[in-house]
């Protein structure tokens, strides 16, 4: 084990937030250490759409290219790798990777990100992010006007369909059991002509990700072209959690406006705080996160 590898801070997570606080930092002439596991929520997406400059792009050549123009900064380095446990000490972190490496730093970035916790029906997994999507701002204008389905129940299911009922006319509810709607829910999708099924999915039927049919445990189908579905999560990484870094009742990372979670010293960007995820917010978040970092080490200083 090693324990020489100092740096002001320790980023963990090398995706488009942790890169994009990794450029602040490194432009902040901060030595910095960024350690990634490389595998990004997004990493199912053929393009990804909506972060200006890069709309339609594959996902990892926008992180190919974000990392390209991190690395012109000689104070950041990189690792890859999984942290497996982080510690406080008394200047600051002790983090250790998987393979056995120790790194310590001043402060801490998680950037870490949320996983998707997908249903175990067969097909579903395969079509997540080709054909059954997240977001419409992300990939509904892709599937416009198509023959689509929504995988969900209750408000939830009512919120989604009266949002997506912005993309397509073509629309079904799929409450996957017996459905917990209001009566004036009901109503309200009947008037406009959403189609609510209260029967079980058995799979989907795919060609490459991409979903042709919905079977349902009673052996009806229906042909769509997409599904619409809001997946449970985790935080992907559980470090901050053994940290102590408090969590919102949702699951997130409880975050100040300055990036600061609860622990002094620890800081979080992107989905792994975010409500309303994509590349432009984690990327954004990432930015303001290295610059009150950079904030904080000049304070305390600067005496
Ligand atoms: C299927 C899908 C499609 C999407 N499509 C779009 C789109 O078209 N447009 C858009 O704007 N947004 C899209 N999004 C949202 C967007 O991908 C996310 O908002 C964005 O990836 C968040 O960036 P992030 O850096 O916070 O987290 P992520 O991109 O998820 O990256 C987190 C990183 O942290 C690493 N990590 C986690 N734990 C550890 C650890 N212990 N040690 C080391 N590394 C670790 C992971 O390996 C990963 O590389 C999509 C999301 C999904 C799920």
């Amino acid at each position: 084990m090693m324990y020489n590898n100092k740096y002001d801070i320790i980023i963990i997570g090398g995706s488009y937030s942790g890169l994009s606080a990794a450029m602040s930092l490194g432009r902040s002439l901060r030595h910095v250490l960024v350690i990634d596991s490389g595998l990004p929520c997004n990493r199912q997406t053929p393009h990804s759409h909506n972060f200006i400059t890069h709309d339609g792009e594959k996902p990892a050549v926008i992180s190919a290219k974000a990392k390209t123009q991190v690395e012109f900064y000689e104070t950041v380095s990189f690792y890859n790798g999984l942290a497996i446990s982080a510690i406080k000490t008394e200047s600051g972190f002790e983090i250790e990777t998987q393979s056995g490496k120790i790194f310590t730093s001043k402060k801490l970035l998680f950037a870490t990100g949320i996983k998707d916790l997908l249903p175990d029906i067969p097909g579903f997994a395969e079509c997540w992010g080709i054909s059954v999507l997240h977001c419409p701002y992300c990939h509904g204008y892709e599937v416009k006007k198509e023959k689509t389905a929504i995988v969900a129940n209750g408000d939830m299911g009512f919120e989604f369909s009266k949002m997506i009922s912005n993309w397509t006319k073509d629309l079904k509810l799929i409450n996957n059991g017996k459905s917990t709607l209001t009566a004036e829910q009901t109503q309200i999708l009947k008037t406009h002509k959403v189609e609510i099924i209260e029967d079980e999915i058995e799979s989907l039927e795919h060609q490459n990700g991409n979903v042709q049919q919905i079977i349902f445990k009673n052996q009806t189908k229906i042909a769509v072209k997409a599904i619409y579905f809001k997946a449970p999560f985790e935080q992907h990484c559980p470090l901050p959690k053994s940290l102590g870094c408090e969590l919102t009742e949702n699951g997130l990372l409880k975050v100040d406006a300055f990036q600061k979670t609860t622990i002094p010293g620890v800081f979080a960007s992107g989905d792994c705080h975010i409500q309303a995820r994509s590349v432009a917010m984690a990327v954004s978040s990432g930015s303001f996160a290295g610059a009150m970092i950079n904030k904080e080490i000049i304070d305390e200083e600067f005496v």
